[in-house]
Order: structure tokens, then C-alpha cells, then sequence
């Protein structure tokens, strides 16, 4: 980048201690995939910024830590209010930085808000356990505190949802957090955190940084930091568990996927090729619950493939701001190059390519890809092992239920699946018999609502807890048992056996 052009670009600052800030040493680029220019600079965090970024979180936290649930949950409601009437605008920053359309961009943003609404009911969702009698005039209660000062780490597919995902949870607990989001779309982090002020919440209590590994390795390394959620790829997720739990601290590291979508013959063949359509190649693939995968058992095999090429063939790929667009660009242009690279070896490995993005007009500037659709692929393929995560659907073919369901199970990742069938039996045996973290019946994408919990299995989870939902009130605070005897004329003297309060 030449000086004149970076003086003009807008910087990204971090948010700390309710302020901007954006003294850095490292800077990033921010590019509109729509355009393929670089569009802003993000300030990148080191090791100094990330140390001040916990300060603040830790001087904000015993306040918040000890503010009432019901007055947490206020500030919550107002934060509520704020990101409704903002939906718009944040979807807007999504779509210049990460390049969806804008309808769906605006259903993620949707997706993250009830997280929000899920938030607001802290006071019922921190209720203990309390059992009277536990012993003779003895009682024990449970409480639930809040763990410390929390990190989040965040990838570029949903700028929006899966941070909220995260800190209104964790802040709704009474823990202070630290963001870094995906560098590559660092703008909406920021906007929420001003927004989230202008709600009431106290200075240092949410706290957005910047940056590459380098500012993930300050964070993990960080002793005032005491829990890490991170959703990501999987190598990274596995890193960032295995490093934040040898320093100590509770961690939950979601990581990618490739999801199975399988088709029996007795399916509405159409219907369900509608769905896989949305479900492969909205949001340009780039979803952790796409479907990348489809199992297509005997009979449904060829109308369904005939079905699918008839519509990826009809996709619309635009900008994201342009309403007919169906598909905006990739993220970057080197993500871009390496989802285009399947292409070749897919055909190199011998899979009949039925959709040929390389044949598809899409607009010159920007970092585009049309559709690519693959028959006959087998599970040795690089193009079924790999997490491609752009707009290319493979189509295996078994002969059986039984045989789609070993596949699916043999798979490393197991974050979301799909079922397509007419028969309840077929469908429930399916959801007892997978090995996978989220099942849809005849729901292509089963994103669980905010009030279950959202996780996947294997691969596409390090950790023990999903978020949201109730598991993310387990995973942000830790549980203490008390209990209680009140002294009196009839107390027993001291004894120095294990006490057995019966
Ligand atoms: P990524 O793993 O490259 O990056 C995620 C985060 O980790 C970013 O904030 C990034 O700055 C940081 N990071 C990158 N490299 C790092 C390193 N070497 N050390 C420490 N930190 C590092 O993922 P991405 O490309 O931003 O997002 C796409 C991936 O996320 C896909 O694999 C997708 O399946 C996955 N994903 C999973 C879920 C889920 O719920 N399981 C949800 C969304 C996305």
C-alpha cells in the first residue's frame, strides 16, 4: 500500500475501556469483496494492547460482577432496542466487508439479536439448586458466579452472529470480555461495543482488539484472562484449545465442517433440492452449517442431480448491496483462488463435474465464483475430505440408509446434518443412529434456536460446552455448593470423622 492511499483509508480502532483506540505498531487490510479494493486499515493488537485490554476488563469486573442480575438484564434489554434499530446498518457493514447479500446477512444479524433476547433472561437462567434437610438441620444451595474476564475469538463468516454468540452471555453471567474478531471484517465488533455503551453498560466491561495470531497468542498466554470461546477452523481450534487449556484456562474451540445432507428415494425430491441449493451455496458456502455434501441413496441419485444442476446453473452471483444478487463474492481473492483450485482437482480425481463455475459469467471486479457441482465422488477424494467452504457441492451416492449413515459417521467433522425423506421411522432412526453435533429433518440448515445450544461433535468441536442456550450459562460461570448448618443448644460437639450429615 502507498502512503497517500493509506492516509485516506479509514481506520478500525480497537474498543478499551469504553474508548477507540488506534496507536498500533501493525495495521491490517480490510478489503469490499464486492470491489476487490482495500477499503479500510484495522489496527492489529500486540502484546501491550491485548495487556490493557485486560486491564480494563479486569478493573471493570468485580462492579459487574456484583451488579444484580435483574439490573445486568436491564442493560440488556436497552442493548436489545439499540441492535433492532441498528439491524439494518450492521448488516450493511457485513455485506461491504464480508460480501453476503443483504437479505442474508440480515437474517444472521436477526439470528444473533435473539441471542440478545435469550440474554435478557439472566435472572431465571443463574437460579441455584437448594435442597433443605440435607442432613439434620442442615441445608445446601448452589450458586452460580461468574468466571472472570473472558475472551472471544471469532472467524470472518458471521461478523455479527457469532460474536454476539459470546459476550452478551458471558457479560449477562457478570463476566467482563475481550473480542478479536476475524480481521477481515472487524467493523461490526466495533459498532456493537459503541452500541452496547450507548445501552449503559459500564466502561471496561466489553473490550474489542484486533489483530492475527499474534494477538490470539497474547490473549491465550494472558494470565487475567480465564476463559477462551473461539469458533474457527479446525487446526486453530484445536490449537486454541490445547494452549488455552494448558495455561489454565476453560475453553470451548468450535471448528469447521462438512455437512452431510442425505436424500432417501421416497423424498420430495424438489423440495429438498430447493433446500440443498439455499443450503450449499447461499452465502457463497461460506456457512459452518452449509451443506457440502450430499448422500443420495438408490433411486433419488440421478432426478436429484438433474435438479440440482438445473438450479446452481440459475444462481444469480452479484455484489451483495444489488437485490437480485443470490450469491455475493468469497471473502478474499486468495480464498477465492483456493476454492477455485477444487475445481481442477476434483476433475483431476476423476468426479464428473455437472456445474462448471469456470464456464460462468460473474462481475469482473471483485472476488467472484460461480457454481460448481460434482457427481459420483467418492470419500477418498481431497474434494470430500476437505473443508472447501465456498460454493462447491459434491454428490455421493450410496445404495442404502445404512450405508449414507456410515458415511456421515465416518467423517472427522460432525458439526450439522441433514435428512430428506417422507418416512417418520427412517427420519427418527437417522437422528438416534448420526454422530454429528446438530440434525435437521428435512431442515437443510438446523441451527438451533437461541435457547438450545449450538455445537458440533468431533473435529468441529474442542471442549465440552456449546454456546448459547443453557450450556453457555454452565460454560461463564462456576457453580459453588453451600452448606449451612445454624448453630444451637443441640448442636454436637466437634467430631473429626468425615462428617455425615444424616
Ligand atoms: P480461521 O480459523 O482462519 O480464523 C478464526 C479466528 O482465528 C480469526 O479471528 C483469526 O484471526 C484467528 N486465527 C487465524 N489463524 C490463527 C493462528 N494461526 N493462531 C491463532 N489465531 C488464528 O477461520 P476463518 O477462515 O475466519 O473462518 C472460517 C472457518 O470457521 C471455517 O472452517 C468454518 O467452518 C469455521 N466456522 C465454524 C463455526 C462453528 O460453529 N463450528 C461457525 C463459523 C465458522
Amino acid at each position: 500500500m502507498n502512503k497517500p492511499a493509506e492516509l485516506k483509508l479509514e481506520t478500525v480502532p480497537a474498543w478499551i475501556g469504553g474508548k477507540r483506540v488506534s496507536n498500533a505498531s501493525r495495521f491490517g487490510d480490510v478489503y469490499n469483496p464486492a470491489s476487490g479494493q482495500v477499503s479500510k486499515r484495522v489496527v492489529f493488537a500486540d502484546k501491550n494492547l491485548i495487556d490493557e485490554a485486560v486491564k480494563a476488563a479486569s478493573a471493570a469486573f468485580p462492579a459487574w460482577r456484583d451488579t444484580p442480575p435483574l439490573r445486568r438484564a436491564r442493560v440488556m434489554q436497552e442493548f436489545l432496542v439499540l441492535l433492532k434499530k441498528n439491524q439494518k446498518a450492521l448488516a450493511e457493514i457485513v455485506t461491504d466487508e464480508h460480501g453476503k447479500t443483504l437479505a442474508d446477512a440480515m437474517g444472521s444479524v436477526q439470528r444473533g439479536i435473539e441471542v440478545v433476547e435469550f440474554a435478557c433472561g439472566i435472572p431465571q437462567l443463574l437460579k441455584g439448586e437448594f435442597s433443605q434437610d440435607v442432613g439434620t438441620q442442615v441445608d445446601t444451595h448452589t450458586i452460580r458466579q461468574p468466571v472472570g474476564v473472558c475472551a472471544g475469538v471469532t472467524p470472518f463468516n458471521f461478523p455479527v452472529m457469532v460474536p454476539l454468540w459470546m459476550f452478551p452471555m458471558a457479560i449477562a453471567c457478570g463476566n467482563t470480555f475481550i473480542l478479536k474478531p476475524s480481521e477481515k471484517v472487524p467493523s461490526a465488533s466495533l459498532r456493537m461495543a459503541e452500541l452496547f455503551q450507548q445501552a449503559g453498560l459500564p466502561d471496561g466491561v466489553l473490550n474489542v482488539v484486533h489483530g492475527d495470531k499474534a494477538a490470539v497468542d497474547a490473549i491465550l498466554n494472558h494470565p487475567g484472562i480465564h476463559a477462551v470461546s473461539f469458533v474457527g477452523s479446525t487446526p486453530i481450534a484445536k490449537y486454541i484449545y490445547e494452549t488455552a487449556a494448558r495455561n489454565g484456562k476453560r475453553v470451548q474451540a468450535l471448528g469447521g465442517a462438512k455437512n452431510h445432507a442425505v436424500v432417501l428415494p421416497d423424498a420430495d425430491l424438489e423440495f429438498a433440492a430447493d433446500a440443498l441449493i439455499g443450503a450449499a451455496y447461499g452465502s457463497a458456502g461460506e456457512r459452518c452449517m452449509a451443506i457440502s455434501a450430499v448422500v443420495a441413496v438408490g433411486a433419488a441419485g440421478d432426478p436429484l442431480v438433474r435438479l440440482l444442476e438445473k438450479k446452481a446453473k440459475a444462481i444469480k452471483v452479484g455484489p451483495g448491496t444489488d437485490q437480485a444478487s443470490e450469491m455475493g463474492p468469497l471473502v478474499t481473492g486468495q480464498h477465492r483462488d483456493k476454492v477455485a483450485s477444487y475445481i481442477e482437482t476434483g476433475v483431476k480425481e476423476g468426479a464428473k463435474l455437472v456445474v462448471d463455475a469456470r464456464k460462468q459469467k460473474v462481475p469482473g471486479e471483485g472476488f467472484y465464483l460461480g457454481t460448481s457441482l460434482f457427481d459420483y465422488v467418492t470419500p477418498e477424494m481431497e474434494i470430500y475430505k476437505n473443508e472447501i467452504f465456498g460454493p462447491v457441492l459434491v454428490v455421493l451416492r450410496t445404495e442404502t440408509m445404512e450405508s449414507a449413515i456410515d458415511l456421515v459417521n465416518k467423517n472427522p467433522y460432525a458439526n450439522g446434518t441433514a435428512i430428506f425423506t417422507e418416512s417418520g421411522g427412517a427420519a427418527r432412526r437417522f437422528a438416534a443412529e448420526i454422530q454429528v453435533g446438530m440434525v435437521g429433518i428435512n431442515v437443510p440448515i438446523p441451527v438451533p434456536v437461541a435457547f438450545y445450544s449450538f455445537g458440533g461433535w468431533k473435529s468441529s468441536l474442542f471442549g465440552d460446552l456449546h454456546v448459547h442456550g443453557t450450556e453457555s450459562v454452565k460454560f461463564y460461570t462456576r457453580t459453588k455448593a453451600v452448606t449451612t448448618r445454624w448453630p444451637h443448644q443441640d448442636t454436637p460437639a466437634p467430631g473429626f470423622n468425615m462428617p455425615t450429615l444424616g
